[in-house]
C-alpha cells in the first residue's frame, strides 16, 4: 500500500463528542462506522483509492463491529456485492473510481437499481476529473439518471460530508433505491474536524447473521415482466419519496444575502471554490457570508423543484454552476422553472466555460460574466470588473514571468522493472519495423510519453488484448499488446485471453507481472505473493494461462534486456500462429524499495554488511551521443558538463537516486552502445576480507597510477 494510515485509522475509535480530524476520506470512513454498515468493498483508483486502503488499515476495528470488507477484483463485482441490500435490512457501501470505474460496473448497478433496495445501498465514486485527473472527462451524473440512482455531491466541509455520508442511508432506505456520493478529488483532501458518534454495529452481521432467506418473490428480481413495474416504481413512487426525504431533511443548504434579485445555483462539490471567487470581489467573506444568494446541491440528481421555484422566485437571473459537459442540471432548471411559468433568467454554460475544471480563474470570470448580464440592484459593477481584470492582468504577468515551462509528462519511478521491457520493445522495432501497439490502464501507459512514445490505442482497463483483435487479422505484423497484472485479473483475462483462444486469434500479449496494482498505490490482487492478511493468494498468471489453453508462453525477468529483444524477435517471428505471451516478471520497483528500506536499516542497526550497487558513468569514455537516455528515460540518468575542455558535447550521468536497477549496463550491452557504464557496490559494515580486498585495490592502482606517471 502506497500510504500507511496507521495513525489516522485510531481516530476511527472516537466515541460520541470527542473531536475527529483528519481528511475528507478518512472522515467518510468514520461517517460510514457511525452509520451502521454491515458490508463494505471496492476496487481502488483515485481519488478514493485510500478510502480502501484505510478501511483495509482498520479491519481489526471494522472486524470488532462484525462489518465485513472485501477487496474486489473489479467494480462490477464491488457493484454487485450490493445485491445483498435488494432482500434483506443490511446497510451495504462500495467505491471505485469514476467514470470508469462506473462504466464497468454498469450493468450491475442498471440490474441493482431496478428491482430497488430495502437496506441502504451507498456507492462513493471518486469523481476523477479535472486538472488532477487521470481519466476520460465524463460524468457519472448520466449514470445516476437513467438508472434512477440518487447522486450526491457534498460540500467540502468534513461535518457536512460526514452528515450527507449518515443521511445517505436513509435517503436509499427511505426511497428504496441506491445512492451515489461523488467525492471529488479536493473532498477527499480537504481537512478539517467533526464532533464524532458512537460507531454503530450493524443490526445482522456475521456477529449477528440472519436467519434464513427472505421470502421467494419474483417480483424483486431484475427479470421480466417483474421489470416492466419496477420501471414504474422508479419514476412514480422512489422518485417523489426521494424529493420528499431531500426536502424534509434540508440536504441541500440556502445561505441568504442582500441581493436578492440575483442567486448563484452551484454544485455542491463546488462551493467553496465559488465562495473564494464571491470574496475576490468582496461579495463574500471566506467564512461563508455572502452577498449573492446561495442555493447549494449536495444533491445533485434528483432537483426538487419547489426548493427550486422558492429559491428563484423573485430573482430577475440565477448563475448556474455546474462543472462539466453536458449541462444536465442547468437543462432541468430551465425546464422546471419553464413548467412554473417563472420567467428568471438562467445563465450558467456562456458565462462559464462549457468543459473542463471549474478552476478559481474560471470562476471568477463566469462571476464577472454573469454579474454585467444580469446587472443586480445596488451593486455597483465598476470595482468588481476592474478587481477581475486586476487578477487577469496579474496571471498573466506571472505568466509571461516564467516563460515556456517545460512539459513534465508523468514517468516511470527510477529503476522500475516496466522501463526495460520498453527499452526492448524499441530496440526489437528497430530490428523488425513498428507494429501496432495497444496500451493499457496502468503505469506501463508510462510508456505513451516520451523517450518511448508507444502505443496505438487505449480502450480500458485489461481491454488492450480485446482491442488488438480487430487490428490483427489487418495488418501485416503481429499487433503486440501490453497489459499489467492488474489489468490482467480486472479483466482482461476474460475480455483478451479467453476471447482470443475461443476465436484461434494471432498476436503478442506483452503481461508486466510487478505483483501490485502499482498505479493505484500498490494494492494486492490475486497474483500477488501475499494478500492483505499477509497469506498467499495461491494463485498465478501462468498456472491460469497454461490452463486456459495457451501453449506459447515464457516469462522473463523484466531487467534482461537481452533475453527480451530475442524473445520479443521470436513472438514476432515465429511460424507458428495464436496468442503468444510474454511474462515481463519483476517486482515494482518503488514497492521494493519501501520493503528494502526498512530491512536495509535494521541491518545497519544490528551491524551487519550490506551491499549497495550503484551505477555509474566513466566521463572519458561518454561519446556524448546519448543513446542511453533515449533508451531508458530514468530519471537517474541524465547530462552533467563535459569536464575535457576539448569536448563541448555533455556527457551522461548517473545522480545520487540510482537504485542499481541494472538497467544501464543491460541496455548498453543488448543495444551495442558503449563501455562507459560501470558498475560499482557501496558496502557498509564491511567484513574483514572485504578490507583486505579494498587495501589490495588500492595498491594495485597506486602502482598502476604509478607506472603511468613515470612513463
Ligand atoms: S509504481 Fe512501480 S510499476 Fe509503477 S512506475 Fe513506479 S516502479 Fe514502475
Ligand atoms: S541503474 Fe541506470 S536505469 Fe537503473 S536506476 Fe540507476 S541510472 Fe536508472
Amino acid at each position: 500500500m502506497e500510504r500507511s494510515f496507521k495513525k489516522e485509522v485510531e481516530a476511527l475509535r472516537l466515541g460520541a463528542g470527542a473531536t475527529f480530524r483528519g481528511e475528507g476520506i478518512l472522515a467518510v470512513t468514520k461517517a460510514l462506522l457511525q452509520s451502521g454498515v454491515s458490508y463494505v468493498g471496492g476496487y481502488q483508483g483515485a481519488p478514493v483509492s485510500h478510502l480502501l486502503d484505510v478501511l483495509i488499515e482498520a479491519e481489526d476495528i471494522i472486524g470488532e463491529l462484525g462489518v465485513h470488507l472485501e477487496t474486489c477484483t473489479n467494480e462490477a463485482a464491488a457493484a454487485a456485492m450490493l445485491g445483498a441490500s435488494i432482500n434483506y435490512p443490511l446497510r451495504g457501501v462500495v467505491t471505485w473510481k469514476s467514470i470508469v470505474g462506473t462504466n464497468v460496473a454498469s450493468d450491475a448497478l442498471s440490474n441493482l437499481a431496478s428491482p430497488g433496495v430495502m437496506g441502504g445501498a451507498l456507492i462513493i465514486v471518486g469523481e476523477d476529473y479535472g486538472e488532477g485527473a487521470s481519466v476520460i472527462q465524463e460524468r457519472t451524473h448520466a449514470f445516476a439518471m437513467k438508472s434512477s440512482i440518487w447522486l450526491l455531491d457534498p460540500r467540502p466541509d468534513l461535518p457536512a460530508i460526514v452528515h450527507l455520508v449518515e443521511k445517505a442511508f436513509e435517503l436509499s432506505e427511505a426511497s428504496h433505491a441506491p445512492v451515489m456520493m461523488e467525492l471529488r478529488i479536493r473532498a477527499c483532501h480537504v481537512t478539517g474536524a467533526f464532533t464524532a458518534k458512537d460507531n454503530v454495529a450493524p443490526a445482522h452481521s456475521r456477529l449477528k447473521p440472519i436467519a434464513g432467506p427472505p421470502r421467494f418473490s419474483y417480483e424483486r428480481l431484475a427479470h421480466p415482466p417483474a421489470t416492466f413495474a419496477q420501471e414504474r416504481l422508479k419514476v412514480e413512487e422512489r422518485l417523489p419519496a426521494a424529493q420528499a426525504f431531500i426536502r424534509t431533511q434540508r440536504l441541500n443548504e440556502f445561505f441568504a444575502g442582500d441581493l436578492a434579485d440575483i442567486g448563484v445555483i452551484v454544485q455542491g462539490g463546488l462551493y467553496n471554490s465559488m465562495l473564494r471567487a464571491l470574496e475576490r470581489v468582496g461579495l463574500a467573506d471566506i467564512f461563508g457570508a455572502s452577498r449573492v444568494p446561495l442555493y447549494v446541491l449536495n444533491v445533485v440528481y434528483p432537483l426538487v423543484s419547489e426548493e427550486l421555484t422558492q429559491f428563484c422566485t423573485g430573482k430577475r437571473a440565477v448563475l448556474v454552476v455546474e462543472e462539466g459537459h453536458p449541462d444536465y442540471i442547468e437543462q432541468q432548471i430551465n425546464v422546471l422553472l419553464r413548467r412554473h411559468d417563472l420567467q428568471t433568467r438562467i445563465l450558467g454554460k456562456g458565462c462559464l466555460p462549457a468543459t473542463g475544471e471549474y478552476t478559481a480563474e474560471a470562476l471568477l470570470s463566469g462571476l464577472a460574466a454573469f454579474l454585467e448580464q444580469a446587472g443586480p440592484e445596488g451593486l455597483a459593477l465598476a470595482p468588481i470588473v476592474d478587481t477581475v481584470g486586476r487578477v487577469t492582468v496579474a496571471r498573466r504577468a506571472a505568466a509571461a514571468a516564467l516563460g515556456d515551462l517545460p512539459p513534465r509528462p508523468p514517468n516511470f519511478c527510477t529503476g522500475c522493472p516496466e522501463r526495460p521491457v520498453f527499452s526492448a520493445l524499441k530496440l526489437m522495432q528497430r530490428e523488425i519495423g513498428p507494429t501496432h501497439i495497444s496500451a493499457d490502464i496502468g503505469c506501463h501507459s508510462f510508456a505513451t510519453f516520451a523517450p518511448f512514445s508507444m502505443g496505438n490505442s487505449i480502450l480500458g482497463y485489461g481491454m488492450s488484448l480485446a482491442s488488438a483483435a480487430g487490428v490483427a487479422p489487418n495488418l501485416a505484423r503481429r499487433p503486440i499488446a501490453v497489459m499489467g497484472d492488474g489489468g490482467f485479473w480486472h479483466n482482461g483475462v476474460i475480455t483478451g485471453v479467453a476471447s482470443n483462444l475461443f476465436n484461434g486469434g494471432d498476436g503478442v500479449l506483452l503481461i508486466m507481472q510487478n505483483g501490485y496494482t502499482s498505479a493505484t498505490g500498490q494494492q494486492f490482487m490475486p497474483s500477488s505473493t501475499t494478500n492483505r492478511r499477509g497469506t498467499a493468494p495461491g494463485m498465478s498468471i501462468e498456472a491460469t494461462l497454461k490452463a486456459m489453453g495457451v501453449r506459447w508462453l515464457r516469462t522473463v525477468r523484466s531487467y534482461s534486456v537481452s533475453v527480451m529483444l530475442a524473445t520479443l524477435k521470436d513472438a514476432m517471428r515465429s511460424a507458428e500462429r495464436g496468442l503468444k505471451v510474454i511474462i515481463a516478471d519483476g517486482e515494482c520497483q518503488l514497492a521494493r524499495q519501501r520493503r528494502l528500506r526498512v530491512e536495509e536499516r535494521q541491518k545497519l542497526e544490528r551491524g551487519e554488511r550490506l551491499i549497495k550497487t550503484r551505477y555509474g558513468v566513466d566521463d572519458e569514455i561518454c561519446t556524448g551521443d546519448h543513446s542511453c537516455i533515449r533508451l531508458s528515460g530514468c530519471p537517474s540518468l541524465t547530462l552533467k558538463p563535459n569536464p575535457d575542455p576539448l569536448r563541448s558535447d555533455p556527457v551522461a550521468s548517473v545522480i545520487e537516486s540510482c537504485v542499481g536497477c541494472g538497467l544501464c549496463g543491460e541496455v548498453a550491452h543488448a543495444a551495442v552502445l558503449c563501455p562507459s557504464f560501470y558498475r560499482a557496490e557501496l558496502i557498509r559494515n564491511p567484513n574483514g576480507w572485504d578490507r583486505v580486498l579494498h587495501r589490495l585495490r588500492r595498491g594495485i592502482i597506486k602502482r598502476i597510477a604509478g607506472t603511468a606517471t613515470a612513463a
